[in-house]
């Protein structure tokens, strides 16, 4: 286990409606261990980042992220959620890049690159999400495409500026199929990774950077995922749906 901060965010995606959504966050709250000293985000659509922040009150063991922001700062791009306006209602993480997005809605390093401005300009951090397909690993081309997509999209900026950043490691392959990184793979990857940022900045940044591991994690095979040195916990999709499985989850470290 590491020294770093330990983080668990659910990205509950296209899922829910507002009264299961609110049931879901009712199930977590009595499901989990209070003790646990991991950060504890959820991430559910837009539409109900509002409400939970609302229904949760002064309970702040449990912080809201979104799934997306706008690579714009306002003004007229019909249906756009912009960092501000996620700013505006509390919200405090937001995921950039998940592969979802980089394939069905054709996300560019470019626009990744501005939604992660946007994100750090109005306070929010970001969960930026990384990992190669199945065909890149087999033909042993994923270290230089995580590295691409890191180098592509981070290195305009400063250290000091990317303070709130965390990484997601996501192998595309693993990412809803039940099929998980070995902890052998997760940990070469997230060291790779810590290397890559350590050339980029410095190696005290690179030491100190959260970066999870995403992709099929499940209440049975977190503690070892979490286990590995330079895994600081992980982004979850579908266990994050269910309250027992996610708090299970949580308490993996
Ligand atoms: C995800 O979509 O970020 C994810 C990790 O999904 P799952 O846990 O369902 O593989």
């Amino acid at each position: 286990m590491s020294f770093r901060r330990k983080i668990v965010a659910g990205n509950w995606k296209m899922n829910n409606s507002l009264s299961e959504a609110l049931n879901l966050i009712d199930g977590i709250l009595s499901n989990l261990d209070t003790r646990t000293t991991a950060e504890i985000i959820v991430c559910p659509a837009y539409t109900f980042i509002g409400p939970i922040i609302n229904h949760l009150k002064d309970f702040n063991r449990i912080k809201l992220g979104a799934q997306n922001c706008s690579e714009h700062v306002s003004g007229a791009y019909t249906g756009e959620v912009s960092a501000q306006m996620l700013k505006s209602i509390e919200c405090d993480y937001v995921i950039i890049g998940h592969s979802e997005r980089r394939i069905y809605f054709n996300e560019t390093n470019t626009q990744l690159k501005e939604k992660i401005k946007r994100a750090l300009e109005n306070g929010l951090a970001p969960i930026f999400c990384v990992g190669e397909k199945m065909e890149e690993r087999k033909n042993r081309t994923h270290f230089n495409l995580v590295r691409d997509q890191i180098k592509n999209v981070l290195s305009s900026f400063k250290a000091k500026e990317l303070e709130k950043l965390i990484i997601a490691y996501e192998p595309v392959w693993a990412i809803g199929t039940g099929v998980t990184a070995t902890s052998a793979e997760a940990q070469e990857m997230h060291v790779f990774i810590r290397q890559i940022i350590s050339e980029l900045f410095d190696q005290e940044f690179a030491r100190e950077l959260p970066i999870l591991y995403g992709g099929s994690c499940n209440p049975q095979n977190a503690k070892e995922l979490f286990s590995c040195d330079d895994v600081d916990g992980g982004l979850i999709g579908g266990a994050s749906l269910k309250a027992n499985d996610f708090c299970s989850i949580i308490q993996s470290f």
